[in-house]
């Protein structure tokens, strides 16, 4: 069998020092684990990288000549590593490369492959599928669009865990969403630590998505999922101007109705204490203007109550709020100290049993929100997802567009076992409950 013809195939040049060597590595380790082939040479390679130095000027002059030899051996060039930062200088000397990128920038290098040769799934020569390899059911998966995070909340250690916002490029964060669609999956869940931050740290970077350049920008990476035909879920949103613009494509039906917002609490002296933006009054606003664009849209929150130094009347602002914004599915936590967070620093530590109280007066409120949104639902038709199939209660159970996957309600479909799991399809909702909903497929 003639491998070559079948197999991409990607040559590399690594010039520089030992980090873009690791670089290197690291770039045809996850070629490789794509099922591409790598070639040491420009022969028989359907695309070549070169991976250039950039710290003293001969080493830039031996970069470009390296780029030139590739372009006139093969044609097909993405350049990366240290002088890729220098993108006008390598384009005004050779105009046909196809794609530049940065050190460190794996994943753009390997989107820029994905574009130029894109990779052949073979179940022969891979052991790992083009999805890869994933731990969540068939019909529904997380995509990670970045790590870390710039805000410095008092109660969180995940900055100093995971350090500052990094964004994936926009094409990697797209083709692994196209990769997941086309495996079957049915629901994209969009995740980070600020989701509506993504792009910030590399400056809305523009990729290639199917020849198409992309920006790194909440707003587009929104549309461009829903492009794709899945659900998309989005999740860790916070309240900023920039997120209305993505509310129209929810009332068009291209994200979901559905932003899961932590707003922790609605007290400023708290907000503050939290070191979290303090303006709910205009956040309600926004939340009105939003429903008025999309009035299905569902919001989903978390909370913390008993923060050091929360009085009667913080709490008190927070029950008044939710129920203003109508926040239809919340999680609650007590605070607790977390080892190393500098909101042990702060004064006022609240007693264990009122942190009790206050955090069922808060459910106690929340359900009674959550049971009247439910009710508005009966006689309905929506379409849900069907996540399992229970023989033993004689039901399908299901998720409806606000319901996210192990957080939120489900919708029961009695007798409807003959359905499977990813299954999608519109069905009358007969009943409600606090949290779920009984739905009848339709005849
Ligand atoms: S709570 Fe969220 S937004 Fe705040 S610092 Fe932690 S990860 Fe960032």
């Amino acid at each position: 069998m003639n491998l070559k013809s079948s197999i991409p195939t990607i040559g590399l040049v690594s010039l520089g020092c030992p980090k873009a060597l690791v670089d290197s590595e690291r770039i045809l380790t996850q070629l490789r684990a794509e099922g591409y082939r790598i070639s040491p040479d420009y022969e028989g390679a359907d695309a070549v990288i070169v991976n250039t130095c950039g710290f003293l000027d001969s080493a830039k002059a031996e970069s470009l000549a390296a780029i030139g030899e590739a372009i006139a051996q093969n044609g097909k060039v993405i350049v990366t590593g240290c002088m890729g930062v220098e993108a006008d200088r390598i384009r005004a000397a050779h105009p046909a490369v196809l794609a530049i990128t940065g050190p460190h920038q794996y994943e753009a290098v390997v989107g820029a492959v994905h574009d130029a040769v894109p990779p052949q799934h073979d179940f022969k020569q891979d052991l790992i599928p083009p999805q890869g390899l994933r731990l969540t059911p068939k019909h529904y998966a997380y995509l990670k669009i970045s790590e870390g995070c710039n805000n410095r909340c008092s109660f969180c250690i995940i900055p100093s865990l995971r350090g500052d916002l990094a964004s994936r490029p926009v094409a990697s964060v797209l083709y692994e969403a196209e990769r997941l669609v086309k495996a079957g999956v049915q629901e994209l869940l969009v995740i980070s630590q600020d989701t509506s931050a993504y792009g910030m740290d590399i400056k809305y970077a523009t990729s290639k998505f199917h020849g198409r350049e992309v920006e790194a920008r909440f707003l587009d990476l929104s549309r461009e999922l829903g492009n794709l035909g899945a659900w998309v879920r989005l999740h860790y949103v916070y309240p900023y101007p920039h997120v209305d613009h993505v509310i129209p494509l929810m009332a068009e039906g291209k994200v979901l109705p559905y932003l899961d917002i932590p707003f922790q609490h609605a007290s400023p002296n708290v907000l503050k204490a939290m070191r979290r933006p303090a303006n709910q009054d205009k956040v309600l606003d926004r939340i009105h203007s939003w429903r008025k664009i999309c009035p299905d849209l569902a919001l989903r929150s978390t909370f913390i109550v008993g923060f050091p130094g929360e009085t009667e009347a913080d709490f008190q602002e927070l029950l008044n709020w939710i129920k203003e914004a109508r926040i239809e599915r919340a999680g609650c936590f007590k605070y607790e100290p977390v080892e190393g967070a500098k909101a042990n620093e702060i004064a006022g530590a609240v007693p264990e049993d009122v942190k009790e109280d206050r955090w069922h007066r808060f459910m106690e409120a929340q359900q009674a929100i959550s049971a009247e949104i439910q009710q508005g639902k009966v006689g309905r038709t929506i379409e849900v997802l069907v996540d399992e199939i229970d023989e033993e209660n004689d039901e399908a159970i299901a998720r409806s567009i606000w319901d996210a996957p192990e957080i939120d309600g489900n919708v029961f479909l009695p007798g409807a076992t003959d359905l499977k799991p990813g299954d999608k399809l519109k069905v009358k909702i007969v009943e409600a409950e606090e949290y779920d909903l009984i739905g009848e497929r339709l005849p």
